[in-house]
């Protein structure tokens, strides 16, 4: 096993993989900048290692000092987390030039999953179904775009190749569009990306976020621990997430479950994974891979029993797979939302001292946060100050719970998304499920114009 792994993160995450490692016996280093001292993980890990000041381009995104950190620890492994630098190749790289263990995936296949143009031709050849498109950068030659766009039906959707985060993506209606959304898109991603490549796919109106989680040894073996629903968003950021996902069958999730696991094998993929898909009229398209542990990995969690961090652990400490797919057996279901510290009507972010905090409990009530009464949420970082999970033996149980949940939690001092949550929650299609990736921006719309009506 491993001996002693640095986490290379902050937030609730951190302290996710801190009670992994110690419930392997592993200790921890904790990392983290001047103004996350008083994270609840640094006092909880084995030793901790100031790597920073407050911006986390110098802090979480540096490089040298978090390799530092393992070296002046003696540590054997980096955890990266989500976000910051857990997809970052070079950082993979580094880490393992440096002699540490990069609990992840080998860094060309960050790499290559970072490059939408390659990874969508990865897996393609792998088999996996994707978004009809380009099928590779798109040129200057724009009478050739327009053929390419005709042939595979407007309205379509340019976007970067090294794009993230929501951004990057333009939707083109009509062919008088075409050209300047190329330009236009172009131009950005070479700003925000330092590349300037776009590809063009067919733009699904009405799809689902339904994404599959995989664990993979990089030694042979790979399976896939069923799917996840993420259509509540909100700017493409998930709001609420649950497992399985709605009228999802037995027999479709062995098939793209599969799928993905073979891809999987195909690439040498190492460590957990995810293969984030459009769905679309009882169909799957492949849009990304994250190759890393995501945020709403709990609900996987507890509809299957397998702890995913530990895992990760496992893996990198170079163990073969002990799970087979036949393991895998879904029970119940289960539901996260995400607490952000942010007004809930303006989704302005709320930094600040929290005076009260109660977290709720009761059977199926998980609760993931750093947070505790005293501390105070920097306004440096994310808003997202924990997540609210619950299980519950079929949704309508777990529904139930949730708002229960959300009743009892108390988060005194600054303003939090809670109330959003309980009106997502009481909210006739959202408990009918199956609602598409639109659904929430859009009743977010009726409700503001009810009460500017009303007012
Ligand atoms: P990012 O890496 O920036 O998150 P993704 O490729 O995962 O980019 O796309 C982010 C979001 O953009 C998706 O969740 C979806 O809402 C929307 N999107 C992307 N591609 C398409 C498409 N072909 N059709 C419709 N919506 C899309």
């Amino acid at each position: 096993m491993l001996d002693k792994v640095v986490i290379a993160n902050r937030g609730e995450i951190a302290l996710r993989i801190l009670r992994a490692c110690h419930a392997l016996g592993i200790r921890t280093v904790a990392v983290h900048s001047t103004v996350d001292r008083n994270l609840k993980h640094v006092a909880m890990a084995d030793e901790s290692v100031c790597i920073g000041p407050a911006p986390s381009s110098e802090s979480y995104l540096n490089m040298a000092s978090i390799i530092a950190a393992a070296e002046v620890t003696d540590a054997q492994a980096i955890h990266p987390g989500y976000g910051f630098l857990s997809e970052n190749a070079d950082f993979a790289e580094r880490v393992e030039q440096s002699g540490f263990i990069f609990i992840g995936p080998r860094a060309e296949t960050i790499r290559l999953m970072g490059d939408k143009v390659e990874a969508i031709r990865a897996m393609k050849d792998a088999g996996v179904p994707c978004v009809p498109g380009s099928g590779g950068p798109l040129g200057d030659d724009n009478a050739a775009n327009i053929k390419i766009a005709r042939e595979i039906g407007y309205p379509i959707i340019v976007k970067a190749a090294g794009g993230g985060g929501g951004r990057g993506m333009r939707v083109v209606h009509t062919e008088a569009h075409l050209n300047a959304a190329i330009q236009t898109t172009k131009s950005e991603a070479k700003a925000a990306f330092g590349n300037d490549m776009v590809y063009m796919e067919k733009f699904l109106e009405n799809p689902r976020h339904v994404e599959i989680q995989v664990l993979a040894d990089g030694q042979g073996s790979a399976i896939h621990l069923g799917e996840r629903d993420c259509s509540m968003q909100r700017r493409h950021q998930k709001v609420v997430e649950e497992a399985p996902a709605p009228g999802i069958t037995r027999e479709q999730r062995a098939e793209i479950g599969k799928v993905c696991v073979e891809a999987c094998i195909r690439i040498g993929y190492r460590g957990a994974g995810t293969f984030e898909f459009l769905y679309e009229n009882g169909r799957f398209y492949f849009i990304e891979m994250n190759t890393r542990i995501q945020v709403e990995h709990p609900v996987t969690e507890l509809v299957t029993g397998i702890d995913l961090v530990r895992e990760q652990l496992m893996i990198a400490a170079g163990r073969k797979l002990s799970i087979q797919q036949s393991d895998i057996v879904l029970e119940g279901h289960a539901i996260e939302c995400r607490i952000n510290a942010e007004d809930p009507e303006t989704f302005m972010p709320c930094p600040g001292l929290i005076q009260h905090f109660h977290a709720p409990g009761g059977p199926g009530v998980r609760v993931d946060s750093h947070i505790y009464e005293g501390y105070r949420v920097p306004p440096n970082y994310d808003s997202m100050i924990g997540k609210l999970i619950v299980h519950g033996p079929d949704r309508d149980t777990a529904i139930a719970r949730m708002r229960v949940a959300l009743s009892e939690m108390v988060v005194d001092g600054i303003k939090t998304n809670i109330p959003l949550q309980q009106r997502i929650l009481s909210d006739a299609g959202f408990q009918q499920g199956g609602m598409n990736i639109h659904y929430l921006e859009k009743r977010l719309k009726e409700q503001k114009e009810k009460t500017i009506s009303i007012v």
